[in-house]
């Protein structure tokens, strides 16, 4: 590789280190993006002015379909389906590594690492490596699609003898690799490819529904070993560092996520998340009285507090209600009301998704709490205001050993004197749970679409 190119892909690999360091906070999230992109056109352009690089036709012709795709997805995706196109994607760059070693498997030459009947050992190595991945990721992401999108029910899929079944795989899988690498046999290697996308499906079937964000990231990071075992194969040093910064920093966030639900990785991936039980299915069937309000009891409640708290949820961003909650926030600020937000880390449909919408309403991040901080907050503060979330504020959790989410660290709402929760009626959350805080003494519901109810409540407010 000329020193240019070395040159340039190393300002590529620093823009998307820049990148990333950016797109950890919301203030910074914008530039970060804009360093993502800048680190890609780099990287593309240093690659395709490569020598060996021809069929520019085709490539123009890829880049076109692959683009439009790509910005028509993007421009009409709904936030509440961000997890499973995130999904989606990943299964490509999956799929896009299996095929590169299949490629280079078959010709060898063309990627510089053999002839047909001897191929560089070290290169056998990477493309099983990164073929196994990639099949792993590309299958186990087509399953997260499908329960993300309501196409596979999002309960843990099980069956007898399911631990034994994925040992038995683990250790084919590794036979195959080593049997690949000493024979090259393409049979051998077409066998792992099959083994690796069984294995990424029974991966991915026994995980709970309130686990997703977890495998979300995990095939996240899998996808940037995958491509990173690839960039071996191509000897393309970009992609080696590439894809190790996604698998880094995926598995760094699969490991946030689950201390945020205080669970082990393993503990997720081996589905020690049980189903949602009998017993918090006959729960939720139950009736129980509630105390129901309307739009001007909340805004009496809220005008006499001093200080409030707004827990946004999935309910929130189905509505698109952030704009109407900041105007109630202005509203009682205005009357010298102190109003913070809190944001658990797995509320909505995707990491960061809260942070998103409020960023998007131009809710100042300042008043934006996480969990950690603002839980002790509870105590002191006279209204919680509960928007369209559920899950995330259910002290299940904390006192139910039997409930699929106990061990996840939830908003304290129920320490405040007056919870407020907004939602269209009685119905579960993601977990699939009731709710015991729905049935307390310090509970008002305030029944309706979180929109249109945060729309009446500015009203009431006003007046
Ligand atoms: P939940 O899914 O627990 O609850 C959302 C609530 O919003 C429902 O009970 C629903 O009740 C209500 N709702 C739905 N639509 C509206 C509407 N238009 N107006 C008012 N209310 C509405 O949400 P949480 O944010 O509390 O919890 C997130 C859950 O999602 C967790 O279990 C988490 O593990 C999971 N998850 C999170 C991901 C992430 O990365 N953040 C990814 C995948 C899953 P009703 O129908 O009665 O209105």
């Amino acid at each position: 590789m000329s020193s240019i190119a070395a040159l340039l892909y190393l300002a590529a690999s620093v823009c998307f280190i820049m990148a990333l360091k950016g797109l950890s906070s919301p203030v910074s999230a914008r530039r970060g993006n804009l360093l993502g992109m800048a680190g890609m056109g780099i990287a593309a352009a240093t690659t395709l002015a490569m020598p060996g690089v021809g069929n520019y036709g085709l490539i123009l012709l890829g880049i076109i379909a692959g683009g439009t795709a790509g910005a028509v997805i993007a421009r009409k995706i709904a936030m509440t389906a961000m997890p499973q196109l995130v999904a989606a994607f990943h299964s490509l760059v999956g799929a896009a590594a299996v095929l590169i070693a299949l490629a280079a498997l078959w010709s060898p030459q063309a990627y510089g690492i053999g002839h047909d009947s001897d191929i560089h050992f070290a290169s056998l190595i990477e493309m099983s490596l990164g073929a196994a991945i990639g099949a792993i990721t590309f299958s186990g992401s087509v399953v997260a699609f499908a329960k993300l999108q309501g196409l596979l029910s999002g309960k843990p899929l099980r069956f007898p003898a399911q631990r034994m079944v994925n040992l038995a795989l683990a250790v084919g899988l590794l036979v195959l690799l080593v049997l690949f690498c000493l024979t090259a046999s393409k049979p051998i290697f077409l066998l792992l490819v099959l083994l690796a996308a069984v294995a990424g499906l029974l991966l991915i079937l026994p995980v709970g529904g309130a686990d997703m964000p977890v495998v979300i990231s995990m095939l996240n990071s899998y996808s940037g070993w995958a491509a990173s075992g690839i960039g071996f194969t191509l000897g393309n040093q970009l992609l080696i560092i590439t894809g190790a910064l996604v698998g880094a920093s995926g598995a760094i966030l699969s490991y946030i996520m689950c201390k945020a639900m205080n669970r082990s990785l393993l503990n997720v991936i081996f589905g020690a998340l049980k189903n949602s039980g009998p017993a918090a299915e006959a729960e939720a069937g139950e009736q129980k009285p509630v105390k129901a309000g309307s739009p001007e009891d909340a805004a009496f409640i809220l005008q006499n507090a001093s200080s409030v708290i707004i827990v946004p949820g999935y309910g929130m961003a189905v509505a698109q209600a952030q704009h109407a909650v900041r105007e109630v926030a202005e509203e009682l600020e205005k009357e010298g009301i102190r109003v913070r937000y809190a944001i658990h880390p797995v509320a909505g449909r995707m990491p960061g998704h809260m942070n998103v919408l409020l960023a998007e309403a131009n809710v100042p991040y300042d008043s934006v709490f996480e969990l950690e901080e603002i839980n002790p907050e509870f105590g002191t503060t006279d209204v919680a205001y509960v928007i369209g979330a559920n899950d995330v504020t259910n002290p299940a959790a904390k006192n139910n050993p039997q409930s699929p989410i106990y061990g996840m660290p939830v908003l304290e709402v129920a320490a405040a004197k007056t919870v407020i929760f907004v939602k269209r009626g009685m119905s579960a959350g993601y977990a699939g749970i009731d709710n015991e805080l729905f049935y307390r003494d310090n509970t008002m519901m305030l029944f309706g679409d979180a929109k249109k109810v945060t729309e009446a409540l500015v009203k009431a407010l006003k007046q």
